[in-house]
């Protein structure tokens, strides 16, 4: 299934290939505790005095409970950056001992325990938000989803890639037997977006994946929404240590300077980000330059070009695709990632103005926080006020805190003239169309465009549009051949990455392959069996799919 909505949640059908039952592996014990208070307390963007949570009592604070003695006591022990990442450090090896499948249902019930509370997260989640209920129940449902596919991921155990070479004495020269896997890397810290308070956030894809592949999560909350990362930390401790998982698989932190301290910490092995490109490069330049470099998967900021062909224009298509335009651009305040901000069509086309005409009637909703509409507004006047620039809707400043609907229109040479200020995202609901005389100006154009999440072409069906597929193949993670890209379908296949600055890696933070981020390859070389992992023995009791010699194996309830 393709969501036409980024939020409106519901996965591609991920059946598991197979289901294991084998928990042999599962461990017992306690996990670091959160603070599910939702009474707001302490928390701040900037202040070292912010709040953690995981204070590591036995039992969880419901939602909005006060007043009990055990869990103030707990509450005023707020544990440091190195007692949380201590603890993750601790629960490395015994989560990297359990079998997949005990992993899987660990995510299957933190889904269960999420979908059980939805109405309290997203009543919460909208205080915060104001993205709306609708949208935000989708999101639930999405990150549910895209839990649930994790698990599945588990069951399949191709993710693992086992790769077995026997050893050959035969060979010239002979060759020992090597045994390869993906093993996970340890403790994983991430960064909450401001803009998927669910599905990129607390409980959402970064730490779906780093669970996945057996590493304890330590989540730094966003400042844009603390009642709902407690409430939602809270709701994923529960269900994780009902479920068996050990003490230390996960724990929440605010505050900068304890994002800043967790991404420096020596037990962080890698971090998952998702937001701006000035906060994430900061992060991403302290990940490089602790004594020991970590990876820092980070999804940045992109302007997800939108090529239309002149064939692609011909009667009633241009209202059409401007309509279609309007409402993705528009789509929750503008604020996805994979908004569609430059559109490249040819000169002379009108299709601007029907743009402006298509999001006229839309409202100005209020953004996520004062800052991102700050910045908005800025970003908006710094564009518009450009020499060359037209204006066809919006580019004034409206009530506090909301996006104004705002259609630009310049032309090729100008943009070539000033790429570093009309190529710059902005966040939010504006989009700059940009008038291409002829195939010369729509390259130059294009190879102009820093890497982008996605790139979306809308061609006549007969069109020759190779050399242009080539050319958006450079920018972009994912190409689109028609609708919008303000929609990522959660699945098996889906890449939701880029080139810089989109991201900071060549790995997807979307979908299932997300989870190769925090896994690490080894190869063992003639290794007793009995130091092995039990995913490389010889009779794959895990019945996992393998590559043995040189050719693959597929276990028959994975062929199934
Ligand atoms: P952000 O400012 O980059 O914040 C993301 C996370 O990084 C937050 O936890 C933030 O802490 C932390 N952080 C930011 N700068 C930091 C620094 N210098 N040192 C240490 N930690 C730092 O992103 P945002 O608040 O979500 O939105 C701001 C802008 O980011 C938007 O206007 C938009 O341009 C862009 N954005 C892009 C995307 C995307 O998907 N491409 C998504 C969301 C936002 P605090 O919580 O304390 O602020």
């Amino acid at each position: 299934m393709h969501d036409t909505d980024h939020s409106t949640g519901t996965i591609d059908r991920t059946t598991p290939a197979r289901a294991r039952t084998d928990d042999s592996d599962s461990v017992r014990g306690r996990i670091d505790d959160a603070d599910g208070s939702g009474n707001g307390s302490s928390s701040s963007s900037s202040s070292s005095s912010s709040s953690s949570v995981g204070h590591g009592g036995d039992t969880v604070t419901p939602a909005g409970h006060t007043g009990d003695a055990a869990w103030d006591a707990g509450r005023a022990a707020v544990p440091t950056v190195d007692e949380v990442a201590a603890a993750a450090g601790a629960a490395s090896s015994e989560l990297a001992s359990t079998a997949p499948s005990t992993r899987a249902a660990w995510l299957e019930a933190v889904a269960d325990a999420l979908d059980t509370r939805v109405d309290e997260l997203v009543a919460l989640a909208d205080e915060e938000s104001h993205l709306g209920t609708a949208r935000l129940t989708g999101e639930v449902a999405r990150t549910t989803g895209q839990l649930r596919l994790f698990a599945a991921v588990l069951r399949d155990g191709a993710f693992l890639e086992v790769v077995i070479d026997h050893a050959d004495a035969s060979a010239t020269p002979p060759k020992p037997e090597l045994r390869r896997m993906l093993r996970p890397t340890g403790p994983v810290a991430v960064f909450s977006a401001s803009n998927f308070p669910f599905a990129f956030s607390v409980a959402g894809g970064d730490t779906a994946s780093a669970l996945a592949a057996g590493c304890p999560v330590i989540v730094k909350a966003h400042s844009a929404h603390p009642r709902l990362s407690r409430l939602t930390a809270a709701i994923v401790v529960e269900a994780l240590r009902t479920a068996g998982a050990p003490e230390g698989t996960f724990a929440l932190v605010e505050g900068r300077e304890q994002g800043t301290a967790l991404v420096q910490h020596p037990a962080i092995t890698a971090v998952g980000f998702t937001g701006s490109l000035a906060g994430g490069r900061t992060l991403f330049d302290l990940a490089s330059q602790r004594p020991a470099p970590i990876p820092f998967y980070g999804e940045l900021g992109s302007t997800n070009p939108v090529v239309i062909t002149e064939a692609a224009l011909q009667g009633e298509a241009a209202g059409e695709l401007a309509r279609g335009l309007a409402a993705s651009f528009t789509l929750g305040v503008g604020q996805f990632c994979t908004n569609p901000g430059l559109v490249l069509v040819p000169s002379g086309s009108g299709f601007a103005e029907l743009v402006a005409q298509a999001a006229a009637d839309t409202v100005a909703g209020r953004m996520l926080t004062p800052g991102i509409a700050e910045a908005y507004a800025a970003g908006t006047a710094r564009a518009a006020g450009h020499p060359g620039v037209r204006t066809l809707l919006g580019g004034g400043t409206a009530a506090a805190d909301s996006g104004v609907p705002t259609v630009l229109a310049t032309t090729a040479v100008t943009v070539l003239d000033a790429p570093d200020v009309l190529l710059e995202e902005i966040f939010g609901p504006a989009t700059l169309v940009i008038e291409v005389a002829d195939d010369a100006e729509l390259h130059a154009v294009l190879a102009e465009v820093g890497g982008a999440l996605t790139a979306t072409v809308h061609a006549a069906p007969d069109e020759d549009i190779a050399g242009l597929v080539s050319r958006l193949e450079l920018i972009a993670g994912r190409v689109l051949f028609g609708g919008w890209p303000t929609g990522v379908a959660v699945g098996w296949a889906q890449h939701h990455g880029g080139p810089w600055p989109a991201t900071t890696s060549l790995h997807t933070s979307v979908g299932a392959s997300a989870v190769r981020r925090f896994q690490r390859p080894i190869v063992y070389q003639d290794a007793p069996e009995r130091v092995l992992p039990e995913a490389l023995h010889e009779a794959n009791p895990l019945r996992l799919p393998r590559r043995v010699d040189g050719f693959l194996e597929l276990p028959a309830a994975a062929r199934a």
